[in-house]
């Protein structure tokens, strides 16, 4: 007889869910037998700009060096990453997306009998990387949907190696300040690595959100997650990274595959850090297109969760999965965030004007017909 592998496998990825990705253009076109070309996507906080030129230049120069393996050090990026970030290139890790730095935390730090600490509402891809490896996630209640950072405090024991803290988080968009993340830091206990992910970052600074990496010296045990797929607009290459202390820095590195980040993204990493042009465009951008979906819900009676990020979260107070499958139905794909506890909010990701004049259009149709 052969063994049940569902039950054999560890009981932290028995009690998982898998990742569920936003709704792919395609799978919906198909499934409704209509143009893609119709179909408008805001489900995965993506750049709607398309790529930076010069990092599409990029990768056209990088392809003829298909055949051999990419940087296994990432050298340049990393050199790069260090001048601009203000770091030595001993402190930053490169990962196959923000995700692998996440991954690579765990599978470092965690361990059954050791568990991490996080907010409700925050990025699923925390309790994946935890149960993963056998860890206990503990979950903190939030407060108005945002970090309860005293909270999460107090939820730290001898056994917690790991605290996951997002700035701004997603789904939610909620932030919080330099002086509250000073106090969680000077509060955290030296055991606990503090993961502060800055995936959306680029969108928030100059705002009344810390910058993570002037933290960096007087806390060894932080590390500072960010990527190049959203405000950089590269989703689809994968390659995000972490700054820390070297020593937390030479950990991550052990745990890592030899070729986690592929050269076409390597090049085109380099190459998006330099368009500060296309850095620029993608803030106002999104700055108007959040201006343009809070008039559009406050005209149709809607609220909304503020939101440092490039998406927001509506509430449609009702249930929210039904107008979801209304919209697909409407050509438009935007995410339900019911699994993050939050059955009556939509999460929208800001898109061009005419995607979210489009997605307003949609909302307001299904919601006068529901
Ligand atoms: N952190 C947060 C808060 C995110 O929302 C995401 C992407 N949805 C990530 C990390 C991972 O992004 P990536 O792996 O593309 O860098």
């Amino acid at each position: 007889m052969t063994g049940d592998f569902l039950a054999l496998a560890q009981p932290g990825v028995q009690k998982l869910s898998p990742y569920v990705p936003g709704k792919p253009v395609d799978e919906l076109a198909r499934e409704l037998d209509i143009d893609p070309a119709r179909i408008v996507k805001l489900a995965s906080n993506e750049n709607p700009l398309g790529a930076s030129p010069k990092a599409l230049a990029a990768i056209r120069n990088a392809l003829d060096e298909l055949t051999r393996y990419p940087d296994g050090n990432g050298f340049e990026l990393k050199m790069a990453l260090a001048e601009r970030c203000g770091v030595k290139s001993s402190q930053v890790t490169l990962g196959n997306g923000s995700n692998d730095i996440l991954e690579l935390v765990s599978r470092a730090y965690l361990a059954p009998g050791l568990n991490a600490v996080f907010s409700a509402h925050a990025f699923a891809v925390y309790p994946i990387v935890t149960q993963a490896v056998g860890a206990q996630a503990k979950v903190v209640p939030a407060k108005d949907f945002g970090h309860d950072l005293d909270a999460m405090l107090a939820a730290i024991n001898a056994n917690t190696r790991v605290v996951f803290v997002a700035n701004p988080n997603n789904p939610t968009g909620t932030w919080f300040d330099a002086r509250a993340l000073d106090a969680f830091l000077n509060a955290v206990p030296g055991h606990v690595l503090v993961v502060l992910d800055e995936a959306y970052i680029e969108y928030a600074q100059g705002g009344e959100l810390p910058d993570g990496l002037n933290y960096l010296k007087a806390h060894p045990n932080l590390l500072v997650s960010r990527t190049f797929s959203k405000a950089y607009g590269l989703a689809a290459l994968r390659v995000g990274y972490g700054l820390s202390s070297p020593t937390v820095a030479d950990v991550l590195n052990r745990v890592r595959q030899p070729f986690n980040v592929n050269s076409l993204a390597l090049a085109a990493a380099c190459a998006a850090l330099d368009d500060s042009d296309y850095l620029a465009e993608s803030r106002r951008l999104n700055e108007a297109g959040m201006l343009q979906l809070q008039d559009g819900f406050r005209a149709i009676g809607l609220g909304w969760i503020p939101s440092k990020g490039n998406f927001i979260a509506v509430d449609l107070g009702r249930e929210a999965a039904p107008l979801f499958k209304e919209l697909l139905r409407e050509g438009v794909i935007v995410r339900p965030v019911a699994n993050y506890g939050m059955p009556n909010h939509l999460r929208v990701t800001i898109g061009l004007p005419q995607e979210n004049a489009r997605f307003l259009e949609a909302l307001s149709l299904v919601l006068t017909r529901g």
